[in-house]
């Protein structure tokens, strides 16, 4: 008799039915609230901090999407909301109220619902891997359900996972990608508050174990230290398996806030000067990015 699956839940901030810009194929993408990272740059900055139900953004709704329940938490009424974000743009806090708390039952149903189309399923965020045993119970449950186990399980991560932490679900993942943001620790910890150790031990361990997909980069002018270094960053991703794709990401405005507005945005020269100095080492193909925004 198969293993009834775990009914963790999680806090989910967004689903995409189909993607392709989330790991290999067509796939299902779910958004997980919350993140450890404090990126100056940071694209979704909602998607960091859990909703601390201060009420504040209730009056800007316009649909009465938002209520305040008995036990004095903010409650989101999907039907009544029209996408409008006028809650994340008032909220002091860089969180969201549009939060789905769903078990893993739920999400299974929702992907039954689209399965024939798809190639797999990618947890992403927010950094998905702070809900790490709703994720474990997700993928072992996929894995072991006879009509959905066609379907691959990807990470989408910031790299700051322990490698206890990726042990625990090594056995039923098939593919991360990671950022790596920049290459000095001081500038690392500056651009995300976060000391780089964590993540380039993840790189490590992926690699290793084979389940590294994708290593990507965010060359910012002037900000983050990745066309400086070139030289040191080529030289340790040349160590990674041929098969792991290497691809550059454009820095844009769209969704950022703060200090990082007054940056220069990436642009189309700025990124192929990187790529050319990169290629020099690494001798194989750097995916490029498809749109500047
Ligand atoms: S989303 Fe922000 S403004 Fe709205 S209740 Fe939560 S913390 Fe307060
Ligand atoms: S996005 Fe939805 S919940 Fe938020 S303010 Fe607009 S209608 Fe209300």
């Amino acid at each position: 008799m198969s293993e009834k699956p775990k009914n963790i839940t999680a806090q989910v901030s967004r689903i995409l039915k189909s993607s392709c810009v989330d790991g290999p194929g067509n796939r299902f993408v779910l958004f997980l609230q919350g993140c450890n990272f404090k990126c100056i740059n940071c694209h979704n900055p909602h998607t960091i901090q859990h909703c601390r139900h201060c009420a504040e953004c209730i009056p800007h709704c316009p649909t009465q999407a938002l209520q305040l329940n008995t036990h004095k938490k903010v409650v989101w009424r999907q039907a009544q909301c029209t996408g409008c974000d006028k809650c994340i743009d008032v909220c002091p806090y860089q969180s969201n109220p549009k939060i789905l708390q769903l078990s893993v039952l739920e999400v299974l149903e929702k992907i039954r619902e689209c399965h024939l189309f798809l190639n797999g399923i990618t947890l992403s965020g927010g950094e998905s891997t702070l809900q790490l045993p709703f994720i474990v119970a997700l993928f072992k449950a996929i894995k072991a359900d006879p009509a959905l186990s066609h379907l691959t399980c990807y990470i989408d991560s910031n790299g700051s996972l322990s490698d206890a932490g990726w042990q625990r679900v090594m056995p039923y993942l098939d593919g991360a990608m990671i950022d790596l943001k920049a290459w000095q620790s001081e500038t690392h910890l500056w651009l995300v508050g976060k000391d780089k150790h964590r993540v380039i031990s993840s790189i490590n361990l992926l690699a290793k174990e084979g389940k590294l997909h994708e290593v990507r980069l965010l060359p910012i002018s002037e900000k983050s230290d990745l066309g400086t270094n070139v030289n040191q960053v080529g030289q340790y991703l040349k160590k990674l398996p041929r098969k792991v794709n290497i691809r550059l990401n454009a820095f844009g405005h769209h969704g950022v806030v703060g200090e990082a507005l007054t940056w220069a945005k990436s642009t189309e020269s700025d990124l192929l000067t990187f790529h050319d100095a990169l290629y020099k080492i690494l001798q194989r193909p750097i995916l490029l990015p498809s749109v500047y925004l």
